[in-house]
């Protein structure tokens, strides 16, 4: 099959490519504006995908030469990561997340229906449920988004939902599953693609970060949480996980069905214990300060990922924190500054 990957030069969509071809893809075109993927990152699957690889840079918002790139391609399914993903930015910012959220995947529908493009697969976010009191969080749970990127990924799913229902109407073939993940960390295995955020904001990065010196110390952002030892608990999925359950999503996907899963491991870490698996990872304590809650951070976020298990038979191959932190160390310390930056 031929894909189009949107946010390939991304964390999880690099790693979600990289797996496209281990699995056989035979053509994958990657789309990035490189607003914020790395083209270093385009340069290692390129030396992992024998030819088989295209890179376009391009804002999804260019809805002509997008369409144009879809008429030229005709992808048999479209991947769909590019996104700006951090919560606070989008309290800050919030017309850059509805332009780039809710722009960039109307443009992107519109050139997959000219083009024939049939089927979908979205990269939503546990930030669409909001913070529910009741845990863990299935895929029927309300969505009640508390912030402008979890209102903006919702607004996508919708769109692509009635995407779905206008094909079936129609009797198009088209089919769309979003993956609403939940925390993920780690890198590839091998080393060869790695997180590389600027500002880093995520955890993991952030305490191996404070382990290499490149920032004082780990903020850990509220103690006084009502969890067991006051921080906040998530639930933490291996991106190398993440970037199979994507693809497991594509050839489960049916035509005319619009569906929806969460992707984590049903169990959650404290940022304390985040934090501990750090240090022991690195060997050493890492310099660590207490510091005010973040804002919009609800005390705890946990998955029932019941429905992937059952019905595409995913399971994560990680269920601990150690893979997670032992191959993003490895990473980060082989690449100090991150991607090579141009
Ligand atoms: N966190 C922290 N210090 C940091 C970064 C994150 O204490 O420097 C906490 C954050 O408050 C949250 C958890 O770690 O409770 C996970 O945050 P992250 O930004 O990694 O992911 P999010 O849950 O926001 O998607």
């Amino acid at each position: 099959m031929n894909y189009l990957v949107t946010g390939a030069a991304g964390y999880i969509g690099s790693h979600t490519v990289r797996e496209l071809l281990a699995r056989g893809a035979r053509r994958v075109v990657a789309v990035d504006s490189l607003v914020r993927g790395h083209r270093g990152a385009i340069e290692a699957l390129e030396r992992v995908a024998d030819g088989r690889l295209r890179f376009v840079h391009l804002d999804l918002r260019d809805r002509a030469a997008l369409a144009a790139l879809l008429a030229e391609e005709r992808p048999d399914a479209v991947l769909h990561f590019a996104a700006f993903t951090l919560v606070g930015e989008s309290v800050a910012h919030p017309a850059m997340y509805w332009s780039c959220g809710v722009g960039g995947t109307s443009s992107l529908l519109e050139a997959m229906r000219a083009a024939g493009t049939e089927r979908m697969v979205f990269s939503s976010t546990a930030a669409t449920y909001g913070a529910p009191e009741r845990m863990p969080i299935a895929e029927d749970t309300p969505q009640v988004p508390v912030n402008p990127y979890g209102a903006s990924k919702l607004a996508c799913e919708a769109i692509i939902r009635g995407e779905v229902d206008a094909a079936r109407a129609e009797g198009r073939a088209f089919g769309a599953t979003m993956l609403r993940y939940f925390n993920v960390a780690g890198c590839a295995s091998d080393g060869l693609l790695g997180e590389d955020h600027t500002p880093e904001t995520h955890l993991v990065p952030s305490a191996l970060q404070a382990a290499l010196g490149q920032r004082p110390a780990l903020q850990l952002f509220g103690t006084d949480y009502p969890t067991p030892d006051g921080t906040c608990i998530r639930d933490y999925v291996h991106v190398e996980d993440l970037a199979t359950a994507h693809v497991d999503a594509l050839q489960a996907l049916h035509p005319h069905r619009c569906d929806a899963f969460n992707v984590g491991i049903g169990h959650g870490f404290s940022v304390r214990e985040v934090f501990a698996e750090c240090e022991r990872v690195v060997g050493r304590p890492i310099p660590v300060q207490v510091a005010a809650r973040r804002a919009g951070d609800p005390p705890v976020l946990l998955s029932d990922p019941a429905r992937i298990m059952r019905e595409l038979g995913w399971s994560p191959r990680h269920r601990t924190l150690t893979p997670m932190v032992e191959s993003a160390w490895r990473w980060m310390q082989a690449n100090p500054g991150g991607y090579p930056k141009p």
